[in-house]
């Protein structure tokens, strides 16, 4: 789905009947005519009712097959020419269109997503924070890797992964729970602790907070 509305993102489609541009939707998952799949996983319809093919199809249905229907212009991605494929009532395919915009971002999340877990397998070699935090830090990343990213986290054992976390609010609860053991982890290694007060990081042996100045005592 993705990737076939990827290729298609920058292509516009305009109706012959009312020059509007067309709107790209999800296509039904069958073929309304002949039962056979549309080979597409979107479609450009012209949605436009002032569109004349729409006005006059009600007219010329009703007297050719005596049915209320009307035509909509619609069009496969890559093709020249556009097709009317009869639509039963107003509301067809309205609220199907492909939010371009949404889909744009989360491509580009993606493609994010992808690169970062590229990058696990050496991120301790090259001691880069970056990738493995990129994952932890994305919920809409594969749970796999999120949590592979979070052992590796604990292996590059660097403090500067805690304070984006800290700042990050998790959906999933057990990956939260597996992170929070993983900054425990790296704070005990490096000898630090958070201060419970203004949970700013500080040795471990402290008996006051250098940053709030408050009794850990
Ligand atoms: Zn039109
Ligand atoms: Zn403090």
């Amino acid at each position: 789905m993705l990737n076939a509305c990827q290729a298609h993102l920058k292509e516009k489609y305009y109706c012959p009947h009312c020059q509007q541009q067309l709107t790209c939707c999800n296509a039904p998952p069958f073929h309304v005519g002949d039962g056979l799949g549309w080979g597409s996983a979107i479609m450009y319809i012209c949605l436009n009712d002032e569109c004349s093919l729409y006005v006059k199809g009600w007219k010329h249905i009703e007297e050719k097959y005596g049915h209320t229907s009307s035509y909509r212009y619609m069009q496969l991605p890559g093709e020249k020419e556009g097709t009317p494929m009869m639509v039963g009532s107003n509301d067809a395919f309205k609220g199907c269109e492909v939010d371009l915009e949404s889909l744009t971002k989360e491509n580009k999340r993606y493609i994010k997503e992808k690169e970062a877990v590229e990058q696990l397998d050496t991120c301790v070699a090259d001691r880069n924070l970056t990738a493995a935090l990129h994952l932890v830090l994305d919920d809409a990343a594969g749970k796999e890797s999120r949590e592979r990213a979070c052992d590796l986290l604990v292996e590059l054992n660097d403090l500067a992964c805690i304070d984006p976390i800290r700042n990050h609010k998790f959906i999933n609860h057990s990956l939260e729970q597996k992170i929070n053991m993983a900054i425990s982890q790296i704070l005990t290694a490096n000898f630090k602790k958070e201060c419970p007060h203004c949970a700013e990081i500080i040795k471990a042996q402290a008996k006051v907070c250098l940053h709030c100045k408050r009794d850990l005592g």
